[in-house]
């Protein structure tokens, strides 16, 4: 049984969907997003002094980040096993983490990667559309609405966000591929990394985690 895992993945490759049934299975849920402004309610030391950087528009130093990712995943809840969403980000992070998880005796025992081929990320992402009254999630070619163009919840009008076209992804992947590569390295060396291929659709692929995890 897999308890603490990493998750990766470039955009697009369905991490979002494979994390809520990850959830479901009783993995505690860590996102660095939800993570501050958790801390950052709760007024703890290191909450305040995250916030006095977001404040400022400055990007959290990877010290304080660090600090708050242990004392998250030092919680009670996290015993049962927790998912990393967006953490590490930097090889100088996974090295913390390393450092950290043998400190509070909670070692990660795998690094999922979710891969997927950019031709299809690509498809997957410059296809999405998305209500501008609701906010529902559509897709011209897997989630079509019924009628083109409009909401099937609330009629408003589809749009495609700015950063869901096809030149701004393609930034947006090679900057993911040259962030990533040295973190895949990494816990490739350390025998923790594990690719899936997200192509063969969600269910399939949630299959296949899930009896990995399991294993
Ligand atoms: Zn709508």
């Amino acid at each position: 049984m897999k308890k603490n895992i990493i998750l990766m993945g470039p955009p697009g490759a369905g991490k979002g969907t494979l994390a809520k049934q990850l959830i479901a299975l009783g993995y505690v849920h860590i996102s660095t997003g939800d993570m501050f402004r958790e801390a950052i309610k709760a007024g703890t030391e290191l909450g305040k002094l995250a916030d006095s950087y977001i404040k400022h528009g400055d990007l959290v130093p990877d010290q304080v980040t660090i600090g708050l990712v242990k004392e998250r995943l030092s919680q009670d809840d996290c015993a049962k096993g927790f998912l990393l969403d967006g953490f590490p980000r930097t090889l100088p992070q996974a090295e913390a983490l390393e450092v950290l998880t043998k400190e509070i005796a909670r070692p990660i025992d795998a690094v999922i990667n979710l891969d997927c081929e950019q031709k299809e990320l690509v498809r997957r992402i410059s296809g999405r559309r998305v209500c501008k009254n609701c906010g529902a999630p559509y897709h011209i070619d897997t989630m079509k609405p019924k009628v083109d163009g409009v909401c099937d919840i609330c009629g408003g009008p589809l749009y495609q966000r700015n950063d869901d076209n096809e030149d701004a992804l393609k930034v947006r992947l090679n900057h993911y591929v040259n962030e990533t590569k040295p973190l895949l390295d990494f816990y490739e060396e350390r025998g923790l990394l594990t690719s899936f291929d997200s192509l063969k659709g969600s269910a399939v692929t949630f299959d296949e985690i899930a009896k990995f995890l399991k294993s």
